[in-house]
């Protein structure tokens, strides 16, 4: 490891980042080899972002450092009360090589939410920015350029003060790791099924379920596993009162015949950016579009008469991918119809259009990071 000196100037946040190369980086070789096949969430870039913030000196110490394992002390508050938030987020290779990245105030915005329900400090959306562009100033080489391959950076901060007692931890860690992802549907994007579960909920009214946070991905693993047991590949989790409220990790749409979008509105569900964006879109082309309650029936039995036409879900990750079928205890919603998985797959085309730069802009969603 070596230091970079001097330090380099402060930058619009006021921070003075600090820069320790990786000695051990991957050739270009190893690098190309990965970036050919990296499937998601299994490699990681040479680098991450780390910095402090506890209760006497707000943030500091930011650096960009060798991606590494982090030592924590066992009574870290963490691994006890799961304080712990996260993004979910990706850098795009536009064709002339310039990297970008979407609606990333948005996900500050969001991050600053999470924290506030967690207890954590708000990190500053300057700085949560300028993370995002001090890893990238490294590990550019790392953002794949197939098409519909992308970095996938994963921004997460954490309680890691050294005690038991119950309350906000003092010291807190925010770091950013980036990891190179494939098309996620290399073949077509094929319809889901998805698992109504009705025995779990993945959030209550007044819990966590709008702040990103892990213990609702964790809450969400075995209903998740009983539905691949049922042979689908998605949950998806009611409130208390029945109404419809989203996927393991992504949002629900409803397109109904007149083409008319709805999508539930609730206190417990994550409000995802893609979701917002898609619907914008769907809005621009002149559909109309309502964020209201949802209950099950409503979906049944509009599939039933012909009311409802299809359904997709969409997050960062799959961006959006029709529902083919929901399957329930003891009954099932079949969309096989054309119209709705169209509508899906074409708001899916324009909005990583706009990801990729191949269609314009017209919102200023997209935020360069290399410069
Ligand atoms: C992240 C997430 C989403 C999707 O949000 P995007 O901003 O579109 O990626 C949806 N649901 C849950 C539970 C999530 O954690």
């Amino acid at each position: 490891m070596t230091i970079n000196l001097p330090l380099q100037a402060p930058s619009a946040s006021g921070l003075i980042w600090q820069v320790i190369r990786n000695e051990s980086s991957r050739s270009e070789a190893e690098r190309d080899a990965i970036l050919a096949d990296p499937g998601f969430g299994n490699h990681f870039t040479d680098h991450m972002i780390d910095l402090c913030w506890s209760e006497k000196g707000g943030w500091h110490r930011p650096r960009v450092q060798p991606y590494g394992p982090l030592e924590l002390d066992p009574a870290a508050a963490v691994f006890h009360y799961a304080q712990e938030i996260f993004e979910g987020m990706k850098a795009y290779r536009h064709a002339d090589g310039s990297i970008w990245t979407f609606r990333p105030y948005e996900n500050a915005a969001r991050m600053q939410r999470s924290a506030r329900r967690m207890a954590l400090p708000e990190l500053p959306s300057e700085i949560f920015l300028e993370s995002l562009k001090q890893l990238i100033a490294v590990d550019a080489a790392w953002v794949p350029s197939a098409p519909e391959t992308s970095l996938y950076l994963r921004p997460f901060m954490f309680a890691k003060e050294a005690f038991l007692g119950v309350r906000p931890a003092k010291k807190v860690g925010y770091y950013v790791i980036a990891s190179p992802a494939a098309a996620y549907f290399p073949g077509g994007v094929q319809p889901v099924s998805i698992w109504l579960s009705t025995n779990y909920a993945r959030a209550g009214k007044g819990g966590t379920g709008a702040a990103k946070t892990g213990g609702n991905y964790a809450s969400s693993l075995l209903p998740q596993a009983e539905a691949s047991a049922k042979g689908c590949q998605q949950v998806l989790f009611l409130d208390n009162d029945g109404y419809i409220e989203e996927l393991g990790g992504m949002n629900i749409v409803f397109v109904h015949r007149d083409g008319t979008l709805v999508t539930p509105e609730s206190d417990s569900i994550l409000e995802g950016i893609t979701r917002d964006s898609v619907l914008q879109l769907a809005a621009d082309r002149g559909h109309a579009v309502e964020r209201r309650r949802v209950t099950m029936t409503e979906w049944r039995e509009g599939a039933a008469s012909g009311d409802i036409v299809g359904a997709f879900a969409c997050g960062t990750a799959a961006v959006v991918v029709p529902i083919g079928r929901l399957l329930a205890d003891d009954f099932e919603i079949v969309h096989s119809g054309a119209a709705s998985s169209e509508l899906a797959l074409s708001l899916r085309e324009e909005l990583t259009g706009i990801q990729y730069g191949r269609v314009e802009d017209r919102h200023g969603w997209l935020t360069r990071l290399d410069a």
